[in-house]
């Protein structure tokens, strides 16, 4: 889950790290009286959960209270990869030196987590790799996770080149490091870290990832999540205990279990079809969530066949087939069901299901090709 730079930013400052001083806002009004408590000039930073906000014109310096109804109202209209900015973060414009970028960040191909720090800032991190490699320096934590100045002073010596950056330096990094595992980030970033004409170094954006996996034991964080980010049909599936992430596809999928899904999935790309969505019911089977599934998916209008592909063991197949027999009982289903099922109960399923006339295949090969035909 991604949060906001103005909440990001309030995390690193309770770990200890120096932020910009600012305020949020959603109206002109309160950024008129926010930049006179700051006193000008000060930047006009577009809330948005995507970045390069600064290229697509999202953020602005401001030197006068008229200038600042101007550009409030630009950036009010401004959207932003597709995201209307409605959120206003007002900042005290500082007179930047130099830009570094600096990043704690879930390396899960090397299994371990890695301090990313460049003295060049600013632009995106992708773009210096290319362009200069060299001023990307990278420190791996080999699973110690304890903060420790010794051991970073090497790494921060070798991104920060006098003894008043590195002193702070080793402040941020250990802030960095602090939030980073306080909040079970998968991200925390900050680009730019900047210095100032005193020599002072200040966290210029935020920008923090949480495990989703992790939300369970941070109910104030997951409190943050922004549901103009969400899609309503994976909100609404999590509530039903469904696991489903809507697709580009036209093939509706229902499947028990994560890794058979993904199968499926693959094998309808096989036979030649898109699946309009990824869906795990689960291990348990209860009718209720096949016809809770079979509702979510059909609010899709691209959806033309939906596969239902059970491998019974936990999940009783005959209680799939309940599932699918009372969605026809309470829906009038406007694309075809292909169904196959296997394993538990498969049997007295098949009974349920041919006694009300509808088909069921016993391999998967099978009805990925029936349902990719009815599809296309
Ligand atoms: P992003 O483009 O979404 O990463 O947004 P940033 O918050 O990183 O802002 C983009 C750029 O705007 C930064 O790299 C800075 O160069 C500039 N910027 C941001 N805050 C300030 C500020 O307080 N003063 C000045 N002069 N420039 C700023
Ligand atoms: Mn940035």
């Amino acid at each position: 889950m991604k949060i906001h730079e103005y909440q990001a930013a309030q995390l690193f400052q309770k770990a200890g790290i120096p932020i910009v001083e600012g305020t949020i806002t959603t109206t002109v009004d309160e950024a008129v009286q926010a930049a006179s408590g700051l006193g000008y000039p000060v930047v006009l930073k577009s809330q948005v959960l995507v970045g390069g906000r600064g290229k697509a014109g999202g953020i602005k310096v401001v030197k006068s209270e008229e200038e600042l109804h101007e550009k409030y109202a630009q950036l009010s209209q401004l959207s932003i990869k597709g995201y209307q900015v409605k959120k206003i973060y007002v900042v005290r414009a500082i007179d930047i030196r130099k830009e570094f970028y600096l990043a704690a960040i879930v390396d899960s191909a090397n299994d371990d987590i890695v301090l990313i720090a460049s003295s060049e800032g600013g632009v995106e991190i992708e773009e210096t790799a290319k362009t200069n490699p060299d001023a990307i320096k990278k420190y791996y934590l080999q699973g110690d996770r304890e903060i420790d100045a010794q051991r970073f002073a090497p790494f921060i010596r070798s991104v920060f080149d006098t003894p008043e950056l590195q002193e702070q330096g080793q402040t941020v990094f250990a802030g960095l490091l602090k939030t980073f595992f306080d909040n079970d980030c998968s991200l925390a970033e900050i680009n730019p870290l900047v210095i100032d004409g005193s020599g002072t170094i200040y966290a210029a954006d935020a920008k923090i990832n949480l495990d989703d996996n992790a939300l369970d034991r941070h109910e104030d964080l997951a409190a943050l999540r922004d549901m103009d980010y969400e899609e309503p049909d994976e909100i609404e599936a999590k509530e039903k205990n469904l696991s489903f992430v809507k697709l580009d596809g036209n093939v509706g999928c229902i499947v028990n279990g994560a890794g058979l899904a993904m199968a499926t999935m693959d094998i309808v790309k096989l036979c030649g079809g898109n699946p309009a969505n990824f869906l795990d019911v689960g291990g348990s089977s209860n009718p209720e969530k096949v016809l809770n599934a079979l509702k979510i998916i059909l609010r899709s209008p691209d959806v033309r066949a939906i596969l239902i592909n059970i491998f019974g063991g936990i999940t009783r197949c005959d209680d799939i087939a309940a599932g699918i027999l009372e969605a026809r009982r309470q829906m009038d289903l406007p694309v075809p069901l292909v169904i196959r099922l296997t394993g538990t109960n498969e049997a007295e399923a098949k009974e349920m299901l041919t006694k009300e006339g509808v088909e069921t295949f016993s391999t998967m090969r099978e009805a990925v090709e029936k349902v990719v035909a009815l599809a296309n």
